[in-house]
């Protein structure tokens, strides 16, 4: 039985007060959440901010992008060792905000991806379609082809160390979730496909989904038996919000 994981992608918002009245918020009600984890990706300012407040807490924390660079001149970049000296746990990869606004391929996750494994954090490696491509019906074709990318890059058993998160990009931010059954649909895909080459990497493998997740509609998402949890925008911001969600993954 896989461990639902919720995790709160902040995305460029917040303030050191803003966030110590979100966290104090989520760490109220954290300890009685019972089997499940919780994750909190901020900002790079912020986490050490984080570090301070939820060290020795159930609620684990990340970052929302690394460079796939270990050191050197590579102005503006973060590390992932430097995220490791912050405790991160978790690291996005491949965010669709990241692939669509500055370019990053299928090669460049793939890179990131293995820089984040090499110093332990668990990369959260995220996957998903534009609206044109599912349309076009080729939504297997696209999850399929950014999956793939990382399986060439560090082999299917580096999926036992890492996270997926479905988020098709017509449903993040746009209020328009997928169905719980388009959900379970593309992530029984992903699920199979691991499962042709490692099947007990597959049984294993937490899979997220993301898109417009809320308090009012996670149960029926996380009640699908391929959908490990969720990955969570703009609901992440609320604190009840996100306790709801936590709740209903556990
Ligand atoms: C996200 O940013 O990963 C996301 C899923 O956003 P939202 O929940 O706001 O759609």
């Amino acid at each position: 039985m896989r461990r639902k994981l919720v995790a709160g992608n902040w995305k460029m918002h917040g303030s050191l007060a803003q966030n110590k009245a979100l966290l104090d918020g989520v760490l109220a009600g954290v300890a009685d959440l019972g089997a499940m984890d919780c994750a909190v990706c901020v900002p790079f300012p912020y986490l050490a901010q984080a570090q301070a407040m939820l060290q020795g807490s159930k609620l684990a924390w990340g970052a929302q992008n690394m460079s796939q660079h270990e050191k050197g001149a590579f102005t503006g970049e973060v590390s992932a060792p430097m995220l490791l000296e912050f405790g991160c746990k978790y690291v996005l990869v491949g965010h669709s905000e990241r692939r669509a606004i500055y370019g990053e391929d299928d090669a460049t996750v793939a890179e990131k991806y293995v820089a984040a494994q090499k110093v332990g954090l668990t990369p959260v490696l995220c996957v998903g379609e534009t609206l044109q491509e599912r349309e076009g019906n080729i939504t297997e074709q696209v999850v399929g082809r950014q999956i793939d990318a990382v399986i060439q890059a560090a082999g299917v058993e580096s999926l036992a160390k890492a996270v997926v998160a479905y988020e098709p990009v017509w449903a993040i931010g746009t209020g328009k979730t997928a169905s719980p059954e388009q959900a379970q649909a593309v992530h029984a895909f992903i699920r199979g496909k691991i499962a042709g080459l490692n099947k007990s990497v597959a049984d294993g493998l937490v899979i997220q989904y993301g898109g417009s997740v809320k308090g009012a509609n996670a149960a029926e998402l996380f009640a699908m038996p391929d959908i490990d949890g969720g990955l969570i925008g703009g609901a992440a911001l609320d604190a009840s919000e996100f306790l709801t969600i936590c709740r209903a993954a556990a």
